[in-house]
């Protein structure tokens, strides 16, 4: 039986989605990592820490062990919502402002070790569905199951395009897209555990592909 599903890939390519509906489905914890990185770069931003031009590193490294963060299982949308300091970010964590400086708060070999140990203990002894960059190389080499998630920066663009302007953002396109391929960078860029698949990751493109489609693809796999 496989109890650890880890699904790592770029920024949007519709991992949340996958992993939340395979969670659903089989019963499964699902964490969402992803939450955890933007929750640090919400609280970075709140303290002044990151902006446009500065990022003060030491300051937020010093301020680590104060950050406390937790999910919380939300009935009525069938998910668990992202607290950090016991105050409800979910909204504040999804904004094209936080997507800006995730990725370079997510550099910072400290910030990983916290959110990994932590990662780590959240799915101990327990079925889960993680999803993020690093869960079936880092976080969890052993998983049963690995995904490695891709579509081209187009698709992904205008995924997270369509998901922003239907919360009322309003964003540009060329926005999103220069941010998808930002992200792509400095994830893939970056020293401490850089965006790559396992080696025994299955990987599924799914720039051609409904959600259905996909989710049957990896119902095959779990039952494998
Ligand atoms: O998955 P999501 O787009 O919400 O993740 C936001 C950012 O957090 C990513 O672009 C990446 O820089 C970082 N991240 C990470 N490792 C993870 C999950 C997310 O570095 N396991």
């Amino acid at each position: 039986k496989k109890i650890t599903i880890a699904i790592d890939g770029f920024s949007s390519t519709g991992k949340s989605t996958l992993a939340k509906q395979l969670a659903k489905e089989l019963g499964y914890v699902y964490v969402d990592t992803g939450a955890m990185y933007r929750a640090i770069a919400f609280f970075s931003m709140q303290h002044g820490y990151i902006n446009a031009d500065f990022f003060d590193k030491e300051s937020l490294i010093n301020s680590l062990p104060a950050i406390r963060l937790h999910f919380q299982f939300n009935a009525d949308l069938g998910f668990a919502e992202m607290y950090l300091n016991d105050e409800n970010v979910e909204k504040e964590i999804r904004t094209i402002e936080v997507s800006n400086f995730v990725s370079k708060v997510a550099e910072i070999p400290e910030v990983r070790t916290k959110l990994v140990e932590q990662q780590q203990e959240m799915g101990k002894n327990k079925a889960v569905v993680m999803d993020g960059r690093d869960i079936g190389t880092v976080v969890f080499p052993d998983a049963e199951l690995k995904i490695f998630m891709t579509a081209s920066a187009q698709t992904r663009a205008q995924r997270r395009f369509d998901e922003l302007i239907q919360k009322g953002d309003t964003v540009t396109f060329e926005e999103v897209f220069k941010n998808v391929e930002e992200r792509d960078y400095i994830d893939t860029h970056r020293s401490s555990s850089p965006l790559i698949k396992a080696d025994d990751a299955v990987e599924i493109d799914n720039s051609n592909l409904s959600r259905e489609e996909q989710f049957e693809l990896v119902l095959d796999l779990v039952r494998q």
